[in-house]
Parts: C-alpha cells; sequence; structure tokens
C-alpha cells in the first residue's frame, strides 16, 4: 500500500503542493482529478522521487521512501508511466520493453514479459517495428507495459487518455482496470473525469495545491468540491450549490 501524507512541494518560491495527502491499495485505482495547475503531476513525480518533497511523508508498505532517488524507487516497486508517454521512438517495441525491465528481477523477466505480452497482444506482434511507428493508443499500452516490466507493485499514470480519440480512451481505460485487478495498486491523473470515474474505485480531487475531496469513485460523481476541482467556478454556475 502506497500512502502519501501531507505533502507539501515547491518550485521556488511557489508551493504547488500544500498538504496533499492519499492512499493507494493493490487491486485498486485511485483517480486524481483537479483543474490544470492543481498540483497532480508534482505529485505523481514527488512519489516517484522525480520532485523532492520539502515536507510530508511517502511510505510504501509502511517502510519510508521520502526522498529517495527515482531509480530506487522503482526497484522498490513504484513505477511511473509519464505523461505523453515517451516511449523511445527509434528503439523496437521489444528494445523499449526490455529497458523497463532493466531494474527488475532477472530471473522473472520471461514470465513478466509474457505476462505483458498477454496482456496487450498488439506489443508482441509489434515487437520488432519502431515505437515511433505505432499508433497513439499503441504507444500508450506500450508505455504500460514497459513500466510493467519493472514488476511494480503501484503504478502512476499521468493523463493516460491524452490526445487519444474516444473509442481508443475507453479500451485503455479498460486495461487500467485489468492492471489493477491482477492485484497493482494504481494512482491515475485523468483529465477524462467522465472516463476514469468509470474504472476508478477511489477518488481525490485537489484545488490549488490542496485535496478538497477524498472518497469512494462512488460518491465524487455528484460531489460538488469534485465539480468545482475539476472544472472551476464555472462547473457550478446554473447549480443551486
Ligand atoms: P496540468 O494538468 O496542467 O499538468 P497539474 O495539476 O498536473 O496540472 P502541476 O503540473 O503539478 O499541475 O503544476 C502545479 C503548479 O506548479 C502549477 O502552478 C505549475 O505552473 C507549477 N509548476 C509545475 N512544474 C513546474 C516547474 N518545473 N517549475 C516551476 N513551476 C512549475
Amino acid at each position: 500500500m502506497l500512502d502519501v501524507s501531507d505533502l507539501h512541494v515547491s518550485y521556488g518560491n511557489v508551493e504547488a503542493v500544500r498538504g496533499i495527502g492519499m492512499t493507494v491499495r493493490p487491486g485498486r485505482v485511485t483517480l486524481v482529478l483537479g483543474a490544470n495547475g492543481a498540483g497532480k503531476t508534482t505529485t505523481l513525480k514527488a512519489v516517484a522521487g522525480l520532485e523532492r518533497p520539502h515536507a510530508g511523508k511517502v511510505t510504501l508498505d509502511g517502510t519510508d521512501i521520502t526522498g529517495l532517488a527515482p531509480h530506487k524507487i522503482v526497484r522498490r516497486g513504484i513505477a511511473l508511466v509519464p505523461e505523453g508517454r515517451r516511449v523511445f521512438s527509434p528503439l523496437t517495441v521489444g528494445e523499449n520493453l526490455r529497458m523497463g525491465g532493466y531494474t527488475a528481477d532477472r530471473s522473472k523477466a520471461t514470465e513478466t514479459l509474457d505476462r505483458v505480452n498477454e496482456m496487450f497482444p498488439i506489443l508482441a506482434e509489434r515487437a520488432g517495428s519502431a515505437a515511433g511507428l505505432l499508433s497513439g493508443g499503441e504507444q500508450q499500452m506500450l508505455a504500460f507495459g514497459r513500466a510493467l516490466m519493472s514488476q511494480p507493485s503501484i503504478m502512476l499514470l499521468d493523463e493516460p487518455s491524452m490526445g487519444l480519440a474516444p473509442a481508443v480512451v475507453d479500451s485503455i481505460l479498460a486495461k487500467v482496470r485489468q492492471m489493477a485487478d491482477s492485484g497493482i495498486g494504481i494512482l491515475m491523473v485523468e483529465q477524462n473525469a467522465e472516463a476514469g470515474l468509470d474504472v476508478a474505485d477511489d477518488v481525490v480531487a485537489v484545488a490549488r495545491g490542496e485535496v478538497v475531496f477524498s472518497g469512494p469513485a462512488a460518491e465524487a460523481r455528484d460531489n460538488t468540491s469534485v465539480l468545482r476541482a475539476f472544472l472551476g467556478e464555472a462547473a457550478l454556475a446554473g447549480t443551486d450549490d
């Protein structure tokens, strides 16, 4: 289980994350909603070791991992799938996947690759193709597969549906659900709130670096704070609240 508590992260004298806390449990999807600039990406980066929090704590199964170097955090079982997928375009699909397994237990590499190929058959079919030739949806699957190669217990997904056609979004989010159902705990930032809520178990809504709602996905849909956090004040114009 991943536990983030009272996290504070600043860029210079701008505090982007101001006391955010959240929990990610095995087999569950925690969805992070919030308007642009709310501090969602910064939170994921701080968990992954890419930004150093100046206060607060990140624990994995009770062990404090706050401020560890990114490669150490990957070795502990937390994999970040960054916004924009960032696959290595000139490398083949197979090479991208092998790079994802670089830090993992080598004795399990073949078994892990088999599982990734089973979950994403397109990656097996396109193993010898340059990653840059894949469609956006396929590249997102490759980014998931590459992260899975590190044998994570927790995955951090930053905007997996970004730039994808609606039909593709549904299949990508179905894969997110499938990864969670395999036992992985997922922390997902997603601008497509409707589609994200369909696969989420828990929701954390953030605004201006603070948590404004935390609870089950079923309760998030109609919650005013969630609407406000996600869409801004304009979302509430015309509502009675
Ligand atoms: P978005 O959906 O737009 O990515 P977000 O909720 O992920 O939004 P963050 O990217 O975490 O928000 O940004 C939070 C705040 O920190 C914003 O005000 C942003 O301008 C600022 N910020 C983010 N990255 C940096 C950086 N590298 N240097 C300075 N300020 C930054």
